[in-house]
């Protein structure tokens, strides 16, 4: 990934792809604490390029930092600046934005006091996180034998490095076990989120997801839970068990990455028909007018890349 062309923002500057180094004594690598977002720009239906709600994945990057007692080098206005930079000077016309905000190799140890925050902003071409036969019907997905983050162990409103090692160990062995996603408890056995998506489930017409405590408050999942309320749905914020998703009529993740992804299976159980569910696709069809400004209404969610 490394050896390509373009450019990367790094501490202000726009720096050449494959120049874009750290020393192999960068704090961030040795102990994780660092903070990130996972951002996308969609190719807009008049022709232009938008970032999906950047400023409120700049506002949880500033809160993740806060949360870490990371000190951040630059304001939320010139990331916010500098992300739609990063698409233009790479000519992108869709994008994913990996913003990231880690400790350099000013200091070794647990102890170290003279670190300094850097910031790097990535964007490339990442078209879809799921094949177009996963979106429209639905993944497989097992209950996770890895709980998710403790609120006093990992400090899960943070989008913070380390926190992935839990997600990749709970995405690997789905995968080996012939799924595509997991599903992660939380320490108390109910459901938490994806390893990298919010979890919804649909019983009887209403719309249900878990509360924020352990999950990571998703700017797709609020988005969703916004359109879904905008068309009537009722949604409710509460503890899930695994049993309830097996006999949901319709279960979905959302996420930047996976959008709004239907589930069609999990643990070998098949969620409702099997396959995406109407008020799964309805809201899956309303995100994407959504991003890809065909929504009058939510035109105040993009923020063009090209535009002065
Ligand atoms: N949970 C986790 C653990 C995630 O990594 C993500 C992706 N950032 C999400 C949920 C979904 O968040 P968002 O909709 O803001 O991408």
């Amino acid at each position: 990934f490394a050896d390509r062309d373009g450019v990367i923002w790094f501490d202000g500057e726009l720096v050449p792809w494959r120049d874009a180094r750290v020393h192999v004594l960068t704090h961030t690598l040795h102990y994780g604490m660092g903070v990130f977002e996972g951002v996308r720009a969609y190719e807009t239906a008049d022709g232009g390029t938008s970032i999906f709600r950047l400023q409120e994945h700049t506002r949880r990057l500033f809160r993740s930092a806060k949360i870490m007692n990371m000190p951040m080098p630059y304001d939320a206005e010139q990331l916010n600046e500098a992300q739609r930079l990063v698409v233009r000077e790479n000519g992108l016309k869709e994008a994913y934005l990996r913003p990231m905000a880690f400790y350099g190799s000013e200091g070794m140890g647990l102890r170290a006091d003279k670190l300094q925050t850097h910031v790097i902003i990535a964007a490339w071409e990442w078209p879809s996180y799921m094949t177009p036969e996963a979106r429209e019907l639905g993944i497989k997905v097992n209950t996770s034998s890895y709980t998710r983050h403790h609120v006093n162990i990992a400090m899960c409103k943070a989008k913070a490095n380390g926190n992935y090692i839990n997600s990749m160990l709970a995405l690997q062995e789905a995968i080996r076990n012939g799924c595509e996603e997991a599903l992660l408890l939380d320490p108390e056995g109910y459901v938490a989120e994806g390893s990298g998506e919010n979890f919804f489930l649909v019983s009887d017409g209403v719309i249900y997801t878990p509360e924020l405590t352990s999950c990571l408050d998703g700017i797709t999942r609020k988005s969703v839970i916004q359109l879904a309320e905008e068309c009537g749905y009722k949604v409710v914020e509460k503890r899930i068990t695994r049993d309830e998703v097996y006999i949901a009529d319709e279960a979905f993740f959302t996420g930047t990455a996976a959008e709004v992804l239907p589930i069609r299976m999990l643990d070998g159980r098949t969620i409702g028909a099997g396959r995406r569910g109407p008020i799964t696709k309805r809201l899956q069809q309303m995100y994407f007018d959504a991003v890809q400004g065909k929504s009058q209404a939510h035109m105040g969610w993009l923020s063009d890349c090209y535009e002065d």
